[in-house]
């Protein structure tokens, strides 16, 4: 069993879930005039839930996580908060997954009280029913057990943090040396899933420019 459980996910699983999404929407009879992206997850589905609806106006709002560090507290903010006018629009909100939903809730919160959209729904693909706060109106996909859904707009960044996760929690100040074969056995012990090629060698190469390590050869130093 991996300690944090990953699912690798594909261009065309993200196209099959939009497009289930879509179909959704379609046969509840709602017909939205403007998609509205939450930032930056929901970029991709939403642009593709205006292919599959029919819809040409997009825009986006940021709603984002914050850790304030001396309380150790987490709290989602709206990053840019500029207003437009969506009097006479039904709108739809998308986001790429529901978690604990504070960010779609924020949202929807915000665009309500100072864009004022005739009606407002929100869709997601994944939604985390065992966790979340809020149930989207639409969703392609419930997910009972919490998973961390590696999308592929968040790969070389997801699997940077993967490998510092790692050298941070597991041998920083246990081993000063390790081979690049045993990172990747420790990889897949973590997150039960094989490290793609590429991202893997460039988060290598972004861990190794912060100076957490450095690479010889086929070892990696760990620094302290
Ligand atoms: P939180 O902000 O607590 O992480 P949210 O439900 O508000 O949870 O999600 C905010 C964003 O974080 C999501 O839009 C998504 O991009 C990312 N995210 C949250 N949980 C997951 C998860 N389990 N898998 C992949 N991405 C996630």
């Amino acid at each position: 069993m991996a300690k944090i459980p990953v699912k690798l996910v594909s261009w065309e699983e993200v196209v099959e879930w939009t497009r289930l999404l879509a179909k959704k929407i379609k046969e509840s009879g709602y017909k939205p005039d403007i998609v509205i992206a939450v930032a930056r997850g929901g970029y991709v589905p939403a642009r593709l839930l205006c292919d599959f609806l029919g819809v040409d106006n997009l825009v986006s709002i940021q709603s984002q996580h914050w850790t304030e560090a001396a309380k150790m507290a987490e709290k989602a903010i709206i990053k840019f908060q500029y207003k437009i006018d969506l009097t006479g629009y039904k709108a739809v909100l998308v986001d790429d997954i529901v978690d604990t939903g504070e960010s779609v809730r924020l949202a929807k919160e915000f665009i309500e009280k100072e864009w004022h959209p005739t009606e407002l729904r929100t869709a997601a693909m994944q939604w985390i029913s065992s966790v979340a706060k809020i149930k989207p109106d639409y969703y392609a996909i419930e997910v009972k057990e919490w998973i961390w859904f590696q999308y592929p707009w968040t790969r070389l960044e997801d699997i940077t943090q993967f490998i510092r996760r790692i050298i941070k929690e597991e041998l920083t100040g246990k081993t000063n040396k390790i081979t690049i074969q045993e990172l990747t056995q420790k990889f897949k012990e973590w997150y039960g899933i094989e490290p793609p090629p590429k991202y893997y060698e460039e988060a290598l190469q972004n861990l190794q420019q912060e100076n957490l390590i450095q690479i010889q050869d086929n070892t990696i130093i760990i620094k302290t």
